[in-house]
């Protein structure tokens, strides 16, 4: 029997980091069909504990504020994407997310020593900036590089492009790669 999380791991998510999940939350299956997974408590559940986004939050969802961060990053991944920079608006709204109080704890266990950043108040102000925080990560770490948006303008799913050369344009090439080949094809038999 497949789990609630087996379920969310094979629909894609859980693979690259908080902010990819969140912005791939408001999926487009290809073919103009939307699903908002924010509207599905189960998959909030699966996503705050499947990247540890402890302790849980209240029960109240600030679904508004989720979706307006899901919007702004989306904006800044396909920006990024394009080749361009995320625009002074969009670093000053990730900078506003970013901005809650929390301190620095040093913790001893079996492994050693590691430090820790504790929230001030764990709400889902710090959600937010845990999320927001991991695409700040993989911007200073330049692993935004490996980012893509699909190709397919009715998917736009944001992956992680697993090969050397950077060269995977869709996020599935059995489905996403195959309808623009099929489209690019029907396209040339026309011009013929
Ligand atoms: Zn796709």
């Amino acid at each position: 029997m497949s789990t609630v999380r087996d379920i969310f791991r094979e629909a894609g998510f859980g693979k690259v980091a908080p902010w990819v999940d969140l912005v791939n939350s408001g999926e487009w299956n290809g073919f103009g069909q939307f699903t908002d997974h924010l509207a599905n408590p189960h998959w909030l559940a699966t996503f705050l504990k499947h990247w540890e986004l402890y302790p849980f939050p209240s029960k109240d969802v600030p679904r508004r504020k989720l979706e307006q961060l899901r919007n702004l990053l989306r904006r800044a991944a396909e920006k990024l994407t394009a080749g361009g920079s995320i625009g002074r608006s969009e670093l000053s709204a990730l900078n506003q997310v970013l901005n809650v109080p929390a301190w620095q704890k040093l913790v001893q266990d079996q492994n050693g020593f590691r430090a820790e950043t504790i929230p001030v108040r764990s709400n889902w102000t710090w959600v937010h900036a845990r999320i927001a925080a991991s695409f700040g990560e993989m911007l200073a770490n330049q692993e935004i590089e490996r980012i893509k948006v699909c190709a397919n303008s009715d998917c736009r799913w944001v992956f992680q492009d697993p090969t050397k050369a950077r060269t995977k344009r869709w996020c599935e090439d059995r489905t996403c790669g195959n309808r623009a080949r099929v489209r690019r094809a029907r396209a040339r038999k026309r011009k013929a």
